[in-house]
C-alpha cells in the first residue's frame, strides 16, 4: 500500500513538472511516505528526519530552501506532534490528507511559506481521504511523456480496515474501510493497459470485504458490488475490453486476503476466470486456536485449513503464501507446536515471518504473558527453517514442468540472463535479450539454483 500510494504522489510530481533529484541531499523537496506497522519503521524515519532538518540548516533558507514533508500513517498517528518533535518538518499529511498535496507543491512553486499556505491553516477544512487516479510506478526507461514504463502495477480497491486485530495499528491511523468506486478502479485499470501494463495487483488491508453500494456500472445487476462481484467485473473488462478485444494485462492478483471473510463465490470466479494467477497470499498469523482468538483473528485453524482445502480443490496446483507471527503474549511451547503442524499440512510456498513486538495503542500491547526475547528468536528460527524445507520441497515436485511466465527484467547478475515469474509467483531464469522484457512467455523448469528456477528456453507468446 506504501508502495503504491508514494507511486500516486510521484505521478503528482511528475504531472506537475518536477524531476527526481539524484539523492536526497540536491533535492529541494524530501517526502517521507512513512509506514507505522512496527516501531522500528517509525525509528528509522525519525533518525532520516534528523539527518534532513541538519541538511536542511546547513543549507540555509537562502541558498537552497529545503522543504520537508512527512506523509502516511506515522503522519496520521503522530500529526503536528511531529512538527513538534522536529522543528524542520514543514508539512505532515497523514493518509486522509493525500489529495493535498498538490496544495504543498504550488506552495513550494511559488516559495508561499508553509505557515501562509492557506490549505493547511487552522481554519483548512479538515481533509477526507480519497483514492488517487493512478498508482503506476515510475519505470527505468522513461518512454512515456509522463516516464512511466511499468510492467506491473497496484490498483488500491479499499483503504482502512474494520478488523482490529489485536496487534495490529492500521485500524488506528487509516480508519475504517471505505471501498473505491468500481467505475474508477476500471478506470484505472484500462489506463495502465494502454500504458503497457501486464499484471495488476488489487490492494486493500481486507480486499475480501470489498463493498460498493454508490452508483453501480450498467453491467452489475442488484444493489452493490461485493468481491466476487468485482473480481467478475475485472474479468470481463480484461477478458473483452472496453474496447471490444482482450487487454494487454493477462494476470491479476490481489492481496491482502483475509482467511475469515474468502468467500466460496470468490473462489469459484477465481477458478472460472484464469486471469486471475494460481497465488494467493493468505494471511493465517498462527496455528494455534487460543492464539488466534487472542490476536482477534475470528477465526480457527480448522477454518483455514478447510478454506485451503477449498481453494486448492477448485484449483489444483494453486501455491499459497502467508504470514507468521510468533511469540504473541501467552504462546505456549504447544501453541507453537500447532503452527508448524499447520504448516506442515498446507505447506506454504513462502511466507513472511516475524516475532510479535508490542505496538504501542493496540490492544494487545498491556496483555500479559509477554515471551522472552530470546525464547521468541529460537520459535521464530524454527519457524523460518520449516518454511526453508517446505519452499525446497514444493519447488523441486515442479521440476520439468510447461510454465507461462511474464519476463520481468534483466538479471543483476548477469546481462544475458533474463528475471521471469510465474502465476505461481516462482522465479525463473533464463538467456534471453532484453527486448523481451514485458512479453509473456513459454518455457520448461529444468533447474533450481537455490529459490530460482532455471530454463533453457524461452518460446515468446506476445
Ligand atoms: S486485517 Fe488485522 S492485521 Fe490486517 S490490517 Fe486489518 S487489523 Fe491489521
Amino acid at each position: 500500500m506504501n508502495t503504491a500510494e508514494s507511486a500516486a504522489l510521484d505521478l503528482v510530481c511528475r504531472e506537475r513538472g518536477w524531476k527526481t533529484a539524484p539523492d536526497g541531499e540536491s533535492a529541494d523537496l524530501v517526502l517521507l511516505n512513512t509506514c507505522s506497522v512496527r516501531a522500528t519503521a517509525e525509528q528509522r524515519v525519525m533518525g532520516r528526519l534528523g539527518f534532513y532538518g541538519a541538511l536542511k540548516k546547513s543549507r540555509g533558507a537562502e541558498k537552497q530552501p529545503l522543504t520537508l514533508v512527512v506523509a502516511g500513517c506515522m503522519a496520521e498517528r503522530l500529526g503536528e506532534k511531529l512538527k513538534e518533535k522536529i522543528p524542520a518538518v514543514d508539512y505532515v499529511m497523514g493518509t486522509s490528507a493525500r489529495s493535498t498535496f498538490p496544495l504543498i507543491l504550488e506552495a513550494v512553486e511559488k516559495g508561499i511559506p508553509p505557515e501562509q499556505n492557506p490549505g493547511f491553516g487552522l481554519d483548512a477544512e479538515k481533509p477526507v481521504f480519497s483514492f488517487s487516479a493512478s498508482h503506476l510506478e515510475a519505470g527505468s526507461e522513461d518512454q512515456s511523456p509522463l516516464g512511466l514504463k511499468s510492467l506491473r502495477s497496484f490498483v488500491p480497491i479499499m483503504h482502512g480496515c474494520n478488523n482490529f486485530c489485536s496487534y495490529c495499528i492500521v485500524p488506528y491511523v487509516r480508519g475504517r474501510e471505505i471501498s473505491r468506486n468500481p467505475a474508477a478502479i476500471l478506470e484505472e485499470i484500462r489506463l495502465l493497459a494502454e500504458r503497457g501494463v501486464r499484471e495488476i495487483a488489487l490492494l486493500g488491508q481486507n480486499v475480501n470485504t470489498y463493498r460498493w453500494e454508490g452508483r453501480l456500472p450498467a453491467e452489475v445487476h442488484g444493489k452493490s458490488l461485493d468481491f466476487p462481484g468485482l473480481l467478475r467485473l475485472i474479468a470481463a473488462e480484461l477478458e473483452q475490453g472496453s474496447s471490444g478485444s482482450p487487454s494487454g494485462i493477462r494476470w491479476v492478483r490481489f492481496l491482502s486476503a483475509n482467511p475469515r471473510d474468502f468467500s466460496r463465490e470468490a473462489i469459484s470466479v477465481m477458478a472460472e476466470h484464469p486471469v486471475f494467477c494460481r497465488h494467493i497470499h493468505l494471511c493465517v498469523q498462527h496455528g494455534s486456536n487460543s492464539i488466534l482468538a487472542a490476536m482477534n483473528r475470528r477465526y480457527t485453524r480448522e477454518d483455514y485449513l478447510e478454506l485451503a482445502a477449498e481453494i486448492r480443490a477448485a484449483m489444483p496446483g494453486i501455491t499459497l503464501s502467508t504470514d507468521i507471527l510468533v511469540g504473541f503474549p501467552g504462546e505456549t511451547e504447544a501453541d507453537l507446536e500447532e503452527t508448524l503442524a499447520l504448516m506442515e499440512e498446507v505447506k506454504f510456498l513462502y511466507s513472511f515471518m516475524y516475532h510479535y513486538n508490542p505496538r504501542e495503542g493496540t490492544a494487545a500491547y498491556d496483555l500479559p504473558g509477554r515471551i522472552d526475547e530470546k525464547v521468541k528468536r529460537e520459535r521464530l528460527a524454527r519457524v523460518i527453517a520449516l518454511q526453508k524445507q517446505h519452499t525446497q520441497e514444493l519447488l523441486k515436485s515442479r521440476l520439468g514442468s510447461r510454465e507461462t511466465v511474464l519476463i520481468e527484467g534483466i538479471s543483476r547478475k548477469n546481462a544475458d540472463e533474463l528475471i521471469t515469474r510465474t502465476e505461481r509467483d516462482e522465479m525463473v531464469v533464463v538467456s534471453g535479450k532484453a527486448s523481451m522484457i514485458g512479453s509473456f512467455a513459454e518455457l520448461t523448469l529444468s533447474g533450481l539454483r537455490g529459490n530460482t528456477f532455471r530454463a533453457r528456453e524461452i518460446n515468446l507468446l506476445d
